[in-house]
């Protein structure tokens, strides 16, 4: 055995350690968030963050720098396209990143964001984003100091925040694809609010019983691809998705009984990113080529299954008739264009997570050119509230009245998460360009394309599709690459763009 085979032996061995503790730290934080006993909460936060150091000695060892240095020296990395050779160069520019941070500043963060959502969370329901600032503040400045010591080349702070949820994108590659996104979704949005024929949603605003949307959540998520025989689906107040290992793809949504959306669609979203988690290589579990490439990808997936195939045309002209099956007598005076159409209504609001598909991005993009001025000094976090007012305004038409509706309104900068918001629209850009590709791609004998097999409840063919030219891949090469490759096109707002005109015109007429 070579020197070199001996370190990949064990570097192996080392992530395949932290892969089981990490997956034991996410049944933990599964469990938490599925009914964990009141006074359960603080034993909980002991247990994970026992793990949380146990599996961040073994990402920052010592040892483990030294045999990624030698190996990535060695003849072992000689071509850099080869499985190993993928695998050391993000094991060690992981392994650059986590080193680089000190000690006494992870740790700092760590104890700045588990204080900044405790105190966003009492001051968001009353309305006080004073009490809040403070906390803010320190957020920012400390995550300021991790940007400068993350900082590579002519990366921008900003960016070097960004770099962690979806590498290689930097303010330079993607604000002017998104600059352009917000340009020609505006006026889209105000097409809509002038449309003499709107749809108004009513239908959906009826009475859905749980227990039948619960089965009919199980329904379609099997039915699009999502195997039940590695994962679940339970409920939860914030829907999510996690991964407890090679064969446990967890999802959870939540049920509203009068309205039909958030049970519905956020199974389709959620099942979207269980069914990528399913298709990365299970072998490779835990390690980067087992690992999903970045959070704008992940997001595509769970787009592109709710939103360009679940609010469909083509998707509802099969689906609606089944729908109305689950719920007798609620939907039986509806037709299917008039759900189609009231799923698809488009209306300026102040609610990110309850926006449609077009002004979603809207949102996105406000707290993008937000984040960018806070950390470049152009904005105070005191002028937060004002910054934020002023932009829905130009933006969207609509001003919160208040922070719980504005500022206020999203966990994530109290998390810490920043640079993070922009992966969400990424996601849509990305799902729209895939869905091109894959149109193109798919036919099968006698020229029927995807939409004719959408029509009929077929969804396996653009699965496989997926599963060859996105999951295979894991983190073999960065995200946008792997959409160009797909789609042998290169990174662009306009198939998106194209997508929604195409739905508004359907839609709005
Ligand atoms: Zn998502």
């Amino acid at each position: 055995m070579t020197n070199s085979d001996r370190d990949l032996e064990l570097i192996e061995e080392n992530f395949r350690d932290i892969a089981l503790l990490e997956s034991i730290a996410s049944t933990l934080g599964w469990d938490e968030r599925t009914g964990l006993p009141d006074e359960a909460g603080e034993y909980r936060a002991h247990q994970i963050t026992l793990l949380s150091g146990l599996i961040h000695d073994r990402r920052t060892s010592p040892q483990l720098g030294e045999r990624l240095a030698r190996l990535a020296d060695s003849s072992v990395t000689t071509d850099p396209n080869s499985n190993q050779s993928v695998t050391i160069r993000c094991l060690q520019k992981d392994f650059l990143r986590h080193s680089k941070l000190s000690k006494s500043l992870v740790e700092a963060i760590s104890n700045a964001t588990v204080r900044g959502e405790q105190a966003w969370a009492v001051a968001r329901p009353k309305n006080d984003f004073a009490s809040f600032l403070p906390f803010l503040e320190n957020i920012l400045a400390l995550r300021k100091e991790e940007a400068a010591m993350l900082q590579v080349g002519n990366q921008t702070l900003y960016d070097a925040l960004m770099d962690q949820y979806e590498e290689g994108a930097t303010v330079a590659i993607i604000g002017p694809v998104l600059n352009n996104l917000r340009q020609q979704l505006v006026p889209l949005v105000q097409r809509c609010a002038e449309a003499k024929n709107r749809p108004d949603g009513a239908t959906l605003s009826r009475s859905f019983d749980i227990d039948q949307q619960r089965k009919l959540s199980r329904w379609i998520a099997s039915k699009i691809g999502y195997q039940f025989s590695q994962g679940r689906l339970d409920e939860t107040d914030h829907p999510f998705c996690t991964s407890l290992g090679p064969y446990d793809h967890r999802i959870l949504t939540r049920y509203d009984a009068n309205h039909f959306n958030s049970g519905f669609f956020g199974t389709l979203h959620e099942a979207g990113h269980a069914m990528y988690e399913q298709g990365l290589p299970k072998d490779a579990f835990g390690m980067p080529l087992g690992t999903a490439v970045s959070l704008g990808i992940h997001e595509s997936q769970s787009r592109l299954w709710e939103n360009m195939i679940g609010r469909s045309h083509a998707f509802w002209s099969w689906c609606f008739s089944e729908v109305q099956k689950y719920f007798p007598g609620t939907l039986d005076d509806v037709s299917g264009d008039t759900f189609f159409r009231d799923i698809n209504r488009v209306e300026p609001s102040l609610i990110r997570v309850d926006a449609d598909e077009v002004t979603y991005n809207l949102h996105i993009l406000i707290r993008f050119e937000l984040e960018q001025a806070l950390l470049s000094g152009d904005l105070q976090a005191t002028n937060l509230p004002e910054a934020w007012r002023e932009k829905y305004t130009k933006y969207l038409g609509v001003a919160p009245t208040n922070d719980h509706d504005g500022v206020l309104q999203d966990v994530h900068w109290s998390a810490g998460l920043i640079g993070y918001f922009p992966t969400y629209a990424l996601g849509n850009i990305y799902a729209a360009q895939l869905m091109d590709a894959a149109r193109e791609q798919i036919e099968i004998v006698g020229n029927e394309g995807l939409d004719v097999q959408i029509r009929r409840g077929e969804f396996s063919p653009l699965l496989e599709w997926l599963r060859t030219n996105v999951h295979r891949y894991g983190r073999q090469m960065n995200p946008r690459a792997l959409v160009e490759k797909a789609t042998s096109k290169a990174f662009s707002a306009a198939p998106l763009v194209k997508y929604l005109s195409e739905k508004i015109e359907h839609v709005y007429g």
